[in-house]
Parts: structure tokens; C-alpha cells; sequence
């Protein structure tokens, strides 16, 4: 077994909370001399006399959140295979680029003469956006993935009722798809309906030309698919939407394996948003701040939710400016977007270049194929082809592990878990995404973990429905975690 520093850490932390290690009279903070003079409390009823807070040294506060803060399972520490969310190693020159003073410090509503270094990254971000996926114009507001979804399947009304078109109710959603696909439709009036994968693992084409008619306002669509694969039909697929009067929605939020290759706008799609979080490495997790900006055709560009940053020559001398596309579907938050996670993408493309973009994706294939080679005798795997950024195993009919068994003892060996279960066309799914960020020594001890695991289950029916055995918390029970959650300390 691999003691791994979490595992460490684990086993010598207290777990008693901070307000169960309080001790009466203890003192954890020193607060100076009062220079105002005292005034009475307010009002009594005013006051609360259950407010409990625990008495501690500053040490002990010290230790316990620099303890907790250690039990996080990180990119930074260990091999985080987590299939779709991109995982991969975030340089520590973004955080240092968006930390400057003149980002970090800067007024979101300070006048665009004042902010035209702060306009002038996202100006040339929006350039790098709308030449790495082929399209006309580029909005950076929307805050995460779904909300880019949001915002582009709002534009996909908006140019459909410019159209005249307006009463196109349905939308295609293959049945692969991220689940806030379907909810970004739902939540934008759309009827969707589920359109199923080929035998190969393509969308099948025949489907959709059945719902290709007069109600159709079009399609969302995963390239690579959530299959980890090329879906060859892409081409076709938007050929017939667009025939049929409709438009195409293109879920680019997994862009490392098309990355300076494939530009989604030469495909046909019309409007495709971006995971800055994922592809372009800023940290993300645990819903810290994202962006998934929205990158247009010509014919979508006066949709874009503003602001939008344009550049032009004045006489002022400002040469930037945030404007609101002719026929914007408006805001979509405040202000100008998440403007950390804009600094980090801009430093990382700048930083790694044309060429740098062109090596994500040839890395980033080659370890999922590397992975996919290695790990074919463990598992089944339901579409035999290359993969893109990612493989999906199924891991049925296997003894004594089904998917959650194999992805919780991985933990006790210090690999994150993939995505299981996810998608749903697949059956006990494994979803593996290696990312280019990791070496070969680690991608083998990763095909070596999940070997042991396999003797471990051949050999003892029972032992992974145990695991994990070394976390700070072992097997929950899912269903009464959900049912009946455990959300704050009270006193007894
Ligand atoms: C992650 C992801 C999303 C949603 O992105 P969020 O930033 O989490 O909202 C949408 N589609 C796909 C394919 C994804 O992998």
C-alpha cells in the first residue's frame, strides 16, 4: 500500500472539531486597546444568547485548518484521472500573472480610460478564443461551462426570432451528454429530444434526419464526444440541422485534445463556449470561480451577452472599450466576467503559444491512447477505436468490483478516482482523462495500482467493498448522505 501524505496527515489528525476542543476561558485572539469611546450594547432583544463559539488558542486554530486544508485530494499532490473535468497541472505563473497589483487590485467599475491594460488582456484573449475554435466573435462573460451553455442556447433563440423562426421548440441532445446540456435547453424553453450514439459511438445520423423538420431550432452537441471519441459524423450532423433551418450548439468544454487541430467553427457549429477552467488551467473544484466564455459565427456575433471588449482608435488616446453587441441577449452577470480566471487563461496561452497549444493536444492524446492500450486486458471497453482526451471502460461483469469498488480503492493507493457512471449509455463507466500534463512514470503506476486492485478482488470477493480502508472518512452511505445530511455543529 502507498502511504500517501494525505494518508499520513490523516492518521495523525485529531478529528474533534474546533468548537469540541474549546475550553473555557481560553484566548486565541489578542485585540488592541479600544481608541473610541465605550458605548452601550444595543437593545437586549437585539442581542443573541445562543451564540456559541469555541475558545481556542491561535495554535490550535492554526493546526486544525492547516490539518483540514491537508486532508484535500489535489492536482498538486497526487494523480487526479477524473474523466471530463480536466485535471490537469495548473502553473503557478497564472496565479502569480492574475495576483499582479494592477489585476488583483483593479475596480470592475473604474472607467474603461483607466482600465485599458486590464481591456487589453481581455481584448487579445478573446482574439486567441476566436482563433483557436475558428469563430467570429467571442464573449468571455458567462462565469462556468453551464452558464456558457446558457448563454449560447439564449443567442440560439434570439438569431432564430430574428429569423422569423421563433416557433423551433425542439433541441437535440445526444444521449451521451453532459447532464447541463439538457438543463441549459430546458431552462431556455427548449423541448429536448435524446438522440443515441451508432454501433461505432458516432451520433446516428438517422435519428436525426427523422427530427430534422420545421420545429427543429437545432442541435447541442460534445466534440470530442463524452465518449473520449471523434464523433466522424459531426460534419454530417450539421449539414442536415442546418438544412433543416436549425442551429448548432457546440459543447467545447474538453478542448485538450483539439487544441491548435480542429477548430470547431470549420465543422459547421455555430456557437461553441470554453471551459477556461478546464482547458486553459486555472484551478477548479469544489465551485471556486470559472469562466466559459462564447464563441460565435458572424450571424450570432450581435447576440453576444455584453460587455465585449472593442478596439478602436480615439482621439482620447483609449484604445479599448467595453460595448454591448447591437442586439445582445444582454448580461449574463455582473460586471465583466471572472476576470482571475481570464488573466490565468491569457498568461497560459501566451505562455505555452501556437506551438505549445499543438503539443496540449498530441500529449494529451497520446496519454489517453497509452492508457487505453495498458489498461484493455482489465477491462471492457465499449468502443473499440482511438480515443481523444479521455477513455471509457466499463467495468462490468467483473467479480467482487463493480466501478465504485475499483474507484474507491484507488484512493488507498493515492490516485484520485475516475468519473464513474458517467456517461450513462455506458454501463459500471470508468471514465479516465490523463491529461498531457502527466509522465509516463506516473501513468504506470496508476495501470499498476488497478492491477493489484484486480488481484485484490479475484482474490477476496468482499475486500473492495470495504475500501477505502486509509481516508480520513471511509465508505459513506450515499443514499442517507443525501437524505439525511449533517450540516453543522450544534451543541447538545
Ligand atoms: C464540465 C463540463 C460542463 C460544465 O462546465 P461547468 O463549468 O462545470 O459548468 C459542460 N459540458 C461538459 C462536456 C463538461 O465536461
Amino acid at each position: 500500500m502507498v502511504a500517501t501524505a494525505a494518508n499520513v496527515a490523516s492518521a495523525q489528525m485529531d478529528h474533534r472539531l474546533l468548537m469540541e476542543r474549546s475550553v473555557p476561558g481560553r484566548v486565541g485572539v489578542t485585540l488592541p486597546g479600544s481608541d473610541v469611546p465605550a458605548q452601550a450594547l444595543p437593545d437586549a432583544a437585539m442581542l443573541r444568547q445562543d451564540l456559541y463559539l469555541p475558545e481556542v488558542t491561535e495554535g490550535e486554530v492554526v493546526r486544525y485548518f492547516t490539518n483540514l486544508s491537508q486532508l484535500n485530494f489535489s492536482v498538486d499532490t497526487n494523480f487526479y484521472p477524473l474523466g471530463s473535468c480536466t485535471m490537469k497541472y495548473n502553473p503557478k505563473v497564472n496565479d502569480w500573472a492574475a495576483g499582479l497589483a494592477g489585476f488583483a487590485h483593479a475596480h470592475p467599475m473604474q472607467s474603461d480610460r483607466q482600465m485599458q491594460g486590464t481591456l487589453e488582456v481581455m481584448h487579445r484573449l478573446q482574439g486567441y478564443l476566436a482563433e483557436l475554435t475558428g469563430m467570429a466573435g467571442v464573449s468571455l462573460t458567462p462565469l462556468a461551462g453551464a452558464h456558457g451553455e446558457l448563454a449560447g442556447v439564449l443567442m440560439i433563440r434570439a438569431a432564430l426570432q430574428a429569423r422569423g423562426q421563433g416557433h423551433r421548440k425542439k433541441m437535440l441532445i445526444p444521449e451521451s451528454a453532459h447532464g447541463t446540456n439538457p438543463a441549459s435547453a430546458a431552462m431556455s424553453g427548449y423541448h429536448v429530444v435524446s438522440i443515441p450514439s451508432d454501433k461505432n459511438g458516432d451520433i446516428d445520423l438517422d435519428a436525426v434526419r427523422r427530427e430534422a423538420g420545421d420545429d427543429l431550432a437545432g442541435v447541442m452537441f460534445t466534440q470530442p464526444t463524452t465518449l473520449g471519441l471523434f464523433d466522424r459524423n459531426a460534419e454530417e450532423m450539421c449539414r442536415i440541422v442546418h438544412g433543416a433551418g436549425g442551429l448548432v450548439y457546440g459543447d467545447g468544454a474538453n478542448m485538450n485534445a483539439l487544441l491548435g487541430r480542429v477548430k470547431l467553427g470549420h465543422l459547421g457549429f455555430d456557437v461553441v463556449h470554453l471551459n477556461l477552467h478546464k482547458t486553459f488551467s486555472t484551478p477548479h473544484g469544489g465551485g471556486g470561480p470559472g469562466a466559459g466564455p462564447v464563441c460565435v459565427t458572424e450571424e450570432l456575433a450581435p447576440f453576444l451577452p455584453g460587455p465585449v471588449v472593442s478596439a478602436q482608435p480615439s482621439e482620447s488616446g483609449a484604445r479599448y472599450a467595453l460595448t454591448k453587441p447591437p442586439r445582445s441577449i444582454g448580461r449574463v452577470g455582473g460586471y465583466q466576467g471572472n476576470f482571475g480566471v481570464l488573466v490565468r487563461a491569457f498568461t497560459y496561452i501566451t505562455l505555452l503559444g501556437g506551438q505549445g497549444m499543438r503539443d496540449i493536444s498530441a500529449n494529451a492524446v497520446l496519454n489517453a491512447n497509452y492508457l487505453k492500450a495498458r489498461l484493455r486486458p482489465l477491462f471492457d471497453l465499449p468502443f473499440d477505436r482511438p480515443v481523444m482526451h479521455e477513455v471509457v471502460f466499463s467495468a462490468r461483469k467483473r467479480k467482487g468490483a463493480r466501478a465504485i469498488d475499483v474507484s474507491k480503492r484507488l484512493l488507498d493507493y493515492g490516485f484520485h478516482a475516475p468519473t464513474m457512471y458517467f456517461p450513462l449509455v455506458v454501463d459500471e463507466a470508468l471514465m479516465i482523462e490523463p491529461t498531457e500534463t502527466e509522465s509516463k512514470e506516473t501513468l504506470d503506476a496508476f495501470v499498476d495500482a488497478l492491477r493489484r486492485i484486480d488481484e485484490e478482488a479475484a482474490a477476496d470477493e468482499h475486500f473492495l467493498h470495504g475500501a477505502p480502508y486509509t481516508t480520513p472518512i471511509s465508505r459513506l452511505d450515499e443514499a442517507k448522505a443525501a437524505r439525511q445530511p449533517y450540516l453543522r455543529w450544534k451543541r447538545e
